[in-house]
């Protein structure tokens, strides 16, 4: 008999001690970027004893693992990234970082966590999957794209004959109510690009600025501009945000500085707003130099693309939050997140999902607690096994043959 979403719920609940005993241990020793060799280890060991087929990253830290259904059928992804961040812990909990410098302030450990949980649970139910389940562990998702290598190194394709037709990953917020699902369908985060460019001007006495070419009132006129640009040329619907978030110029109060330098970040919800954003803000700055007599230098970094959640996936996750958990933790995101995520670039290539798992702490409210990424953010560990229950069901169901 299939397992039902009461029995699997607490399975996960039985389980408790193991997920958050993993996810302490993760916290404690926080690794950043691409190569995280104790946090594989420590992934690896996790996997130890459970009939998964695991290979590891030729180029970066990532692991990959296979769980053979009894029965043959699709491939079912299910992902976690593991990296931590450059931030310097201050919450005083007792398993907090013993890595000065580093912490894991976006709840991957969480994320890993609740996927090896679900991994178990799994591979207990390899009776009732028809199909296979690919655990996707990716280090770099802080903005090193370590979904993209793992990509590159054939991960769809990881089962042969039975490349993956869908895939389901989680996120912790620690601004959204305890144990609820949040989740949306299309766009979901949105792209980051980001930019840089610099005002050649010529520099001279500060006292005499018609003998120079002053980049300082270019500078200035350029963000300004910008902002006109995006409010006059940005459907609201479609929407876009640009921020300059650095500018840079001179070194004194009677100097007229040679050049000005200004960075920051364009954020939107499609792939066609993204182009004409880009785009836009290049054109803008080069027109307003060229005005003033100068050149501009414009640097594009391309960020994660849109994340994209398939309207059918989405439909499923929330149907899943109400069966496991009831109704109320069953949220429609009411509009998109403006950060960005790499599993974007899974969600590119097979229909899927993104959702958030609600982790603010008991006694604290959504609103004010540290956000993800704050030297003082705590997510409330209560709800992770719903999380490892939410994993599991997800694959179950869409590999139930
Ligand atoms: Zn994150």
């Amino acid at each position: 008999m299939p397992t039902s979403a009461a029995d699997l719920l607490s399975a996960a609940y039985n389980d408790a001690d193991r997920t958050i005993d993993l996810r302490r241990r993760l916290h404690r020793r926080p690794e950043i970027g691409l190569q995280l060799p104790q946090t594989q280890a420590m992934v690896l060991e996790a996997f130890g004893d459970l009939p998964v087929e695991i290979t590891t990253g030729k180029t970066t830290s990532s692991v990959v693992g296979v769980l053979r259904g009894a029965r043959p059928g699709p491939t079912y992804l299910l992902r976690a990234d593991m990296d931590a961040l450059q931030v310097y812990e201050d919450t005083g909990l007792p398993f907090a970082s013993e890595v000065p410098g580093a912490m894991h302030a976006c709840g991957h450990d969480t994320h890993v966590a609740m996927l090896l949980g679900a991994a178990r649970l799994l591979a207990e139910r390899r009776d009732e999957i028809a199909g296979q389940v690919v655990f996707m562990l990716q280090p770099g998702e802080e903005g090193l794209h370590g979904a993209r290598y793992m990509l590159e190194e054939g991960l769809l394709d990881v089962v042969p004959g039975a490349p993956v037709s869908g895939a389901f990953a989680m996120h912790t917020i620690s601004t959204m109510p305890s144990g609820s699902i949040n989740v949306r369908p299309g766009p979901t985060m949105a792209a980051a690009d980001q930019w840089r460019m610099t005002v050649q001007g010529r520099g001279g006495h500060a006292s005499m600025p018609h003998t120079a070419a002053d980049p300082v009132p270019v500078a200035a006129e350029i963000v300004l501009a910008l902002q006109s640009m995006v409010t006059r040329r940005v459907d609201v619907f479609d929407p876009a945000v640009v921020t300059v978030a650095h500018i840079a110029a001179g070194s004194r109060d009677n100097v007229i500085p040679e050049i000005a330098f200004l960075e920051g970040t364009i954020r939107t919800l499609s792939a066609e707003r993204r182009t004409d954003v880009v785009t836009a803000v290049q054109r803008v700055a080069t027109h307003i130099a060229a005005a003033h007599e100068m050149t501009l230098v414009f640097e594009h970094l391309a960020g994660y693309p849109v994340t994209v959640n398939d309207p059918g996936a989405a439909a499923q996750v929330l149907e899943n939050a109400r069966e496991l958990l009831g109704e109320p933790a069953a949220l429609l995101m009411p509009a998109p997140m403006m950060g960005a995520e790499d599993f974007s670039y899974v969600l590119e290539q097979v229909p899927g999902a993104m959702a958030f798992l609600g982790a603010c702490p008991p006694g604290v409210e959504p609103e004010t607690a540290p956000a993800n990424h704050s030297n003082l953010v705590v997510f409330d560990e209560e709800p992770l096994p719903a999380g490892v229950a939410l994993y599991a069901q997800m694959a179950l169901q869409n590999l139930a043959g």
